[in-house]
């Protein structure tokens, strides 16, 4: 079966930066809505679209079509003790960006620095400003179930789960993109 809007994909892959600094191994294959449903990169979709299982190529995004360029606007100097404890480097929370041009969309706050009283919080996503080199490898295309395309999302296997609690996997971020 022909990878084409509405199958459902899965892939194994490997993620590095652009200096083959390995990023993510790809433990579990990334399963997801083909078709422009923001499941996974335009880029990614683009690549695979019209391949069949067993298709392998390495293809690399550059910052602008992955997780944007960072910005430096986005790091925030915070007391301590407006934060909750325990606190450690790389927790991250959901906050709203103050003040900022009326954006209305809550961010992922990354605790990137404790210092004294003080706490760096930076809101870039984590690949911000990378260029991203996918190795990706098809092992299964299947035509999506009608659920599946009016939820806009793959169910089962390493799917969506409906009333489950987010799994933490940090490999989601770019299955799911934007995060939410
Ligand atoms: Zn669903």
């Amino acid at each position: 079966m022909k990878i084409a809007k509405n199958t459902v994909v899965t892939v194994n892959y490997k993620l590095s930066d652009a200096q083959n600094n390995l990023i993510e191994d790809g433990r579990q294959p990334m399963v997801y809505l083909h078709g422009g449903y923001e499941n996974t990169l335009p880029k990614i979709e683009e690549e695979l679209d019209g391949k069949e299982t067993g298709y392998a190529s390495t293809i690399q995004i550059e910052p602008e079509d992955a997780f944007g360029d960072y910005d430096a606007s986005l790091v925030k100097v915070e007391p301590r003790n407006r934060l909750p404890e325990p606190l450690e480097v790389g927790m991250q929370f959901e906050g709203m960006p103050d003040g900022d041009e009326g954006e209305e969309e809550a961010m992922i706050f990354t605790v990137t620095e404790i210092a004294d009283d003080k706490v760096v919080l930076d809101g870039n996503h984590p690949l911000a400003g990378m260029a991203l080199r996918f190795e990706l490898e098809v092992v299964d295309v299947r035509a999506a179930t009608d659920e599946e395309i009016a939820h806009e999302h793959v169910h089962g296997a390493h799917g969506h789960h409906h009333g489950e609690e987010d799994d933490g996997d940090e490999g989601d971020e770019f299955r799911s993109h934007p995060i939410h």
